[in-house]
Formats: C-alpha cells, structure tokens, sequence
C-alpha cells in the first residue's frame, strides 16, 4: 500500500521509535501514548484489522503481543496493560493498517472506563442467540 503510513514505517521511509521487529511483525511507540511506553505491534504484511486477517497472521501478531507485554509494562513500571485492536472507523480505527495497541496502565492513572449498558429481561438470551447463530452459519 503506497499511502499508508504504517507501511511506510515498516519500509523504513518514516522514522519510528523501533522496538522489536521479526520476519513478520515490526512494533514501534505510537507518537500520541495513552501512558509513555504505548506500543503498537503490526504486521507487516498491510491488512486492515481484524476483519482481514488470516488465522497463523492473528498467531504471529500475538505472539509478540505476548512476548513485548512484560518488557512495555516493567520498564515503565505499570500495574498492567490494555491490549486492543480498533476495527474500523466505528471503534476508533484511525490507521488503516492492523495494529495492536499495548497500553501500559496504572492503579492511579484514572483513565476513564468505556460506559456499560443492562440487558432487558430475555434481552441478553436474545442477543447470544444471534451470536450462536451467525457462528452456526
Ligand atoms: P487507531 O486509532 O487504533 O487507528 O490508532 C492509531 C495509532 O497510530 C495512534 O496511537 C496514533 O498515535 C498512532 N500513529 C499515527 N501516526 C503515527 C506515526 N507516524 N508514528 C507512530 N504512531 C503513529
Ligand atoms: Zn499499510
């Protein structure tokens, strides 16, 4: 992909804060951290997100989510980390490139939680009955 800019990172034709790189994965610091340390671990192959990723590339992504989780929490000495992957412009998906954000996090740092909504009586049935479905499809 010519025009997208995590391609061009993983080229090496935009500087990053490189910290780990394999044959198919690179991750770097993304430039706006949540808390100082916040990696993003991409493929390098460009797939969009989730929707478009084959199961041994979901493999190897995580992997080295599992593999840099210590390392960007210790050095940072966080209480834990998110690890997330916005999928499409709906969730928040900016970059159009996969990546899987490792955000290290603090007992302290009070960041807001995501608001949680309540299931209707049979609401919640209901809702995993479409799930169920759609996997039985
Ligand atoms: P998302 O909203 O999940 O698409 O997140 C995009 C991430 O990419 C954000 O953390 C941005 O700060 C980060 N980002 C955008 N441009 C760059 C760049 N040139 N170098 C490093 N991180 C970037
Ligand atoms: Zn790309």
């Amino acid at each position: 992909m010519t025009d997208c800019i995590f391609c061009k990172i993983i080229k090496g034709e935009l500087p990053s804060e490189r910290v780990y790189e394999d044959k198919d994965c690179v991750a770097f610091l993304t430039i706006g951290p949540v808390n100082k340390g916040h990696t993003l671990v991409v493929p390098r192959k460009h797939v969009v997100n989730l929707f478009d990723m084959d199961d041994a590339l979901v493999k190897k992504l995580f992997i080295v989510v599992k593999k840099l989780i210590h390392p960007v929490t210790n050095a940072f000495n966080a209480d834990g980390a998110n690890v997330s992957i916005n999928n499409n412009e709906a969730s928040g998906q900016i970059v159009m490139h996969a990546h899987v954000h490792i955000i290290p996090r603090y007992k302290s740092d009070r960041l807001s939680a995501w608001p949680h909504q309540t299931y209707a009586d049979g609401e919640m049935k209901e809702c995993g009955g479409r799930i169920r479905k759609r996997l039985a499809t």
